[in-house]
């Protein structure tokens, strides 16, 4: 008997470590986790909350999860190349998720079923878990007459910084003066965002915790030595510690 129970926790024990990334992985104590699904693609879970940023997962030699198991209370959508859209449009009509992108993104994807929240650069709006300010980024939409985002997302008081695709801009600072960066998600890719030395930059004037690189090393065109950031922000920004994540790794926060 007591064997049988063993096995059935050893089995139930299995299943749930089969499928990471499907159920969100909340962190200890109430606490943010940060998953990395891959190139640029991200999980936020706090408190039975779970954010998706950039889900491109189909396609994406990195992907770190499913579009088919994903779970998603909120999807946020930086802008929509196909490398940051990816599958939102699957997973927000499975799970009934928020999609939150700006205006023009915003309409393209209500046209395509899904639930949006429309909203546009230089908004701080109020969500059940906190607040996202939508930013700047120097980047093209994807979409005629629209605009490429970040997201400042402060979750349960815990506040992650998605620039999405950007070049360097000096506004950078004034989010550092405005929000107390947490984690920020900084491309180092070069060619199609800013590469490893502008991203340098960007932590000077963000003054995050915790810096995050991404978009890199998904193709040859964006080819970067994370080690090599990794140093550089660490040699000049003492305090300011870089994790280098695998596709499927989780940062606590
Ligand atoms: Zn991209």
């Amino acid at each position: 008997m007591r064997s049988k129970l063993l096995a059935l926790v050893l089995g139930l024990a299995l299943i749930l470590a089969a499928a990471p990334a499907a159920a969100a992985p909340a962190g200890p104590g109430g606490k943010t986790a940060v998953t990395f699904l891959g190139h640029a693609a991200f999980q936020l879970t706090s408190g039975g909350t779970t954010i998706l940023i950039d889900p491109y997962l189909t396609g994406n030699p990195q992907a770190a999860a499913s579009p088919d198991v994903i779970k998603a209370d909120y999807i946020l959508v930086t802008h929509a190349h196909q490398d940051h859209l990816g599958d939102t449009v699957a997973i927000a009509r499975r799970t009934g998720a928020k999609v939150v992108a700006t205006a023009e993104i915003a309409r393209m994807l209500k046209d395509q079923g899904c639930d949006v929240i429309s909203v546009h650069i230089g908004a701080k709006k109020a969500f059940d878990f906190g607040y996202v300010r939508v930013t700047t980024a120097i980047h093209g939409s994807g979409v005629a007459g629209g605009h490429a985002a970040g997201f400042i997302v402060n979750l349960r008081g815990v506040t992650v910084y998605h620039a999405g695709d950007t070049a360097l801009f000096g506004d950078m600072a004034l989010l550092g003066r405005l929000e107390k960066i947490d984690c920020a998600l900084l491309p180092i890719g070069d060619n199609y965002t800013m590469g490893p030395d502008d991203a340098v930059e960007a932590v000077g004037m963000l003054t995050p915790k915790i810096v995050v690189p991404m978009h890199y090393n998904t193709h040859a065109l964006i080819k970067q030595d994370p080690a090599a950031f990794k140093k550089a922000v660490e040699t000049r920004f003492k305090g300011v510690k870089v994790e280098i994540m695998k596709p499927g790794g989780v940062l606590v926060l």
